[in-house]
C-alpha cells in the first residue's frame, strides 16, 4: 500500500486532502485547481469515466478476482476475464485489469509484475493480483 500515501494536495483553502482513485477505472485522480472548491465529491477521473461507472458486470469482475484469490496466491486478470466472459473474454480483458485497480484502491488486493508490487495508475503489461502482504 505504500504506493497510496506517495501523494497529498492542497486545495484553494489551504486543506490538504489525501489522495484518490477514480471509482471507475481505479487510477489516481490528478488533483485539478478547479476542483478545489468540491475536491471530497470528485470521484472520477474523467468524463469518460464518469460516464462509464461502475456496472454490474464491473461488479461481478471484482467478485471473481476475490473468489479465484481464494484458491491462489495470485491471479492474472485474464484468468478473471475469461472466466466472467466466456466467449467475449477479449471484452472483458480491461475491464478486469480496472476492476483490480479499484481492488486495490479499496485495500482488497496489490498488483504485482514479478514479485514486486507496483502502481495500478502506471504499471504496463502482464501483470498479477494477489492478496496484499503485511
Ligand atoms: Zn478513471
Amino acid at each position: 500500500m505504500a504506493h497510496r500515501q506517495r501523494t497529498a494536495v492542497r486545495d484553494g483553502a489551504g486543506r490538504v486532502s489525501g489522495p484518490k482513485s477514480c471509482a471507475s477505472c481505479g487510477r489516481d485522480i490528478q488533483w485539478r485547481a478547479a476542483w478545489a472548491r468540491d475536491w471530497d465529491a470528485v470521484r472520477f477521473c474523467s468524463n469518460a469515466c464518469r460516464h462509464r461507472g461502475v456496472t454490474a458486470v464491473d461488479r461481478a469482475l471484482e467478485a471473481g478476482i476475490l473468489t479465484m484469490l481464494s484458491a491462489a496466491p495470485s491471479i492474472d486478470p485474464l484468468d478473471v476475464a475469461q472466466q466472467i466472459g466466456g466467449d467475449e473474454w477479449r471484452a472483458m480483458v480491461e475491464p478486469a485489469r480496472r476492476a483490480a485497480r479499484r481492488l486495490v484502491a479499496a485495500g482488497e488486493v496489490e498488483i504485482i509484475q514479478g514479485s514486486r508490487v507496483v502502481n495500478p495508475s502506471t504499471a504496463k503489461g502482464p501483470l498479477r493480483v494477489r492478496r496484499p502482504r503485511a
